[in-house]
């Protein structure tokens, strides 16, 4: 079924797993992460990047996840991932979503905080809760992120009102090396505030610190890389092994199937398995 994102979030935050959230563009992936949650009695959140959008195009995409979650088995939550500005948040408000990604951590913190507030009151007003970003996130091999100042997030939180909070404790978005988190940092921002703490750029985190930052107050956790390295991997793994089959769905039978396998798992270390 097709729910919010909230309910599902403050219960894995009380019982120590996270929820997944994960990207998609398309029909195959959208299909792969609700069958790895079904088979896995698991929440999950589908996400949508505004790169996602202007590929499928906003009503086709919202479209696919929407018919797909109404008839799965699990709650389905249907998020917008870094909306970067109020206009993508509104047009996916009147679209249905579920879940909601502001991101103004490119911007100076005051900015960031009125940004967010307005994106706050936009999804509220449609009982949708909304992400906030404090610190910001960098990009491998691209650009530089910046860590969250713990002195900002009380001031952040009750600026803005946001419902669950993205923090960068040392991830970066893409697969670099060797990302190891700042586990005392995560703490010490635990320490100060009770709402759900979020992970981007988990993909190339060690496990290890993936299930630290589980007891440490992260509740969603956010896997995009991930799953596009799985679906190009499988193309060529099924191409190289018959380079004359030319049905897409044959192709995309076996990549759907990979994507299934590696979310399973994901979920599994999240700990979101059997939580429904
Ligand atoms: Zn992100």
């Amino acid at each position: 079924m097709l729910t919010s994102s909230k309910e599902m979030i403050l219960k894995a935050r009380a019982e120590k797993y996270a929820v997944g959230c994960f990207n998609t563009s398309d029909l195959e992936i959208t299909k792969a992460i609700i069958a790895a949650a079904e088979a896995q009695e698991s929440p999950v959140i589908v996400a949508t990047s505004p790169k996602a959008i202007d590929y499928a195009s906003l009503q086709t995409l919202s479209g696919i996840v929407k018919s797909e979650a109404k008839k799965a088995e699990v709650p389905v939550a249907l998020h917008l991932d870094h909306g970067l500005t109020l206009s993508i948040v509104e047009e996916c408000l009147n679209n249905g979503y579920t879940s909601i990604m502001f991101d103004g951590s490119g911007s100076e913190l005051e900015h960031n905080e009125i940004l967010t507030r307005q994106a706050v009151e936009m999804a509220h007003a449609k009982n949708v809760s909304c992400e906030g970003e404090l610190g910001h996130l960098g990009k491998v091999g691209k650009t530089q992120g910046q860590l969250t100042d713990p002195n900002d997030v009380i001031e952040y939180i009750q600026k803005t009102g946001v419902d669950f909070l993205a923090i960068s404790i040392g991830s970066q978005h893409g697969i670099g090396d060797n990302e190891e988190l700042d586990i005392p940092l995560l703490k010490k921002i635990n320490s100060m505030t009770k709402i759900p703490l979020v992970l981007h750029g988990a993909s190339g985190v060690p496990e290890t610190d993936i299930k630290k930052a589980i007891k440490n107050g992260i509740a969603k956790i956010n896997i995009d890389t991930d799953i596009r390295h799985t679906f190009a991997k499988s193309i060529k793994k099924v191409l190289e092994k018959n380079a004359q089959e030319n049905d897409p769905r044959e192709i995309l039978t076996k990549v759907m199937f990979d994507l299934q396998k590696m979310i399973e798992e994901k979920i599994k270390l999240f700990g979101s398995n059997g939580k429904v």
